[in-house]
């Protein structure tokens, strides 16, 4: 049962008909998340937040500003298992009893099964070992989960969603798979005035990176998340799309420009790594070194991927030679 709204929103505030926006605060880089709350059949939480106590308190208040207390919820719709989107959904999933919905991938990362993250580990392990990153960071991507792994309490998925169905409980809502930024990446369009719920799809002040993640299957090829990327991007600027509420900032009313923007300063990256490549062969490591000289150490794990999205699209294109030498691949023009 819906209440009357207090007048003076501070926690949260209606952005369209219906569909409510809060903000919740991180502690991660990328400043605060927003989640929304889209009244239905069902009422639907579109990301929780973090898990800090700080984003629980205020995700609290934001749901009761719009009229509705926790355990109205009906069901969680997770646009991307990042933790900074999805953090709190076990403690929401608890008090609320709501049903989780989110992209079939979603499930390993959500559920977080001890030989799930052990394949990661090994995953990320061997890519790095490739990629000629020197010993002492071959590990990075382990140490990094452990020190977050306080972050997010394993969960579960009820509802799988496929592409262009309709979410279940919001009718008026079409599903839209975005992989790139994770492979599990979703968002949610209202035809009718033409609204999307992009998660990290999109962000009008940061360009959304392209994280390279293992294959669902230990046996098949490694997903290229850039080339992905590029493409869900321009299947979104093909929709009538009117204005993006995303998972972080303000919104995005002219998506077709900034798509653009992205695709186009993407294209220079590719191009300044095939001129990086003009005086010799080099490795993934070493191209990462010299394109992020100041952050790769700290944000090893993104700009690795950055790095191996263009050489996925320069391979593609026929641009590069690669060669394997002492499981190391050596790239070259
Ligand atoms: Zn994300």
């Amino acid at each position: 049962m819906k209440n009357k709204p207090l007048n003076r929103q501070k926690y949260s505030k209606e952005v369209k008909e219906g569909l409510y926006q809060i903000v919740l605060p991180t502690t991660f880089p990328v400043g605060p998340v927003n989640v929304y709350l889209i009244e239905g059949n069902a009422l639907t939480l579109v990301d929780t937040g973090p898990k800090t106590d700080e984003a629980w308190e205020i995700l609290i208040k934001g749901i009761e500003e719009v009229g509705y207390q926790l355990m109205d919820i009906q069901q969680i719709l997770i646009t991307h298992y990042h933790i900074d989107h999805s953090g709190l959904l076990e403690r929401v999933r608890k008090v609320s009893g709501a049903q989780i919905l989110g992209h079939p991938l979603l499930e390993p990362y959500i559920e977080l099964k001890p030989e799930f993250n052990e394949y990661r580990n090994q995953f990320y392990f061997k890519l790095y070992k490739s990629c000629g990153v020197p010993h002492e960071y071959q590990h990075h991507f382990a140490r990094q989960q452990k020190r977050f792994q306080h972050l997010f309490d394993p969960s579960q998925v009820d509802i799988k969603l496929a592409h262009r169905q309709q979410v279940p409980g919001l009718e008026d809502w079409q599903v839209l798979y975005t992989p790139g930024h994770s492979q599990d990446h979703l968002c949610i369009y209202r035809r009718r005035d033409g609204v999307l719920l992009g998660g990290d799809h999109i962000i009008e002040h940061i360009s959304s990176n392209a994280l390279i993640e293992p294959p669902l299957h230990s046996t098949n090829e490694r997903p290229l998340t850039l080339v992905q990327y590029r493409a869900a991007l321009e299947m979104c600027a093909d929709e009538d799309i009117q204005i993006i509420f995303t998972g972080h900032g303000e919104p995005v009313t002219k998506h077709r420009q900034l798509i653009h923007e992205r695709l186009k300063n993407n294209w220079l990256r590719t191009e300044k790594i095939r001129h990086l490549l003009e005086d010799g062969p080099k490795t993934v490591y070493e191209l990462t070194t010299l394109l992020f000289p100041s952050i790769f150490k700290k944000e090893l794990n993104l700009t690795i991927s950055e790095t191996i999205g263009h050489l996925d699209l320069l391979t593609l294109l026929h641009q590069v030679k690669v060669e394997e030498i002492e499981g190391v691949s050596y790239y070259s023009i």
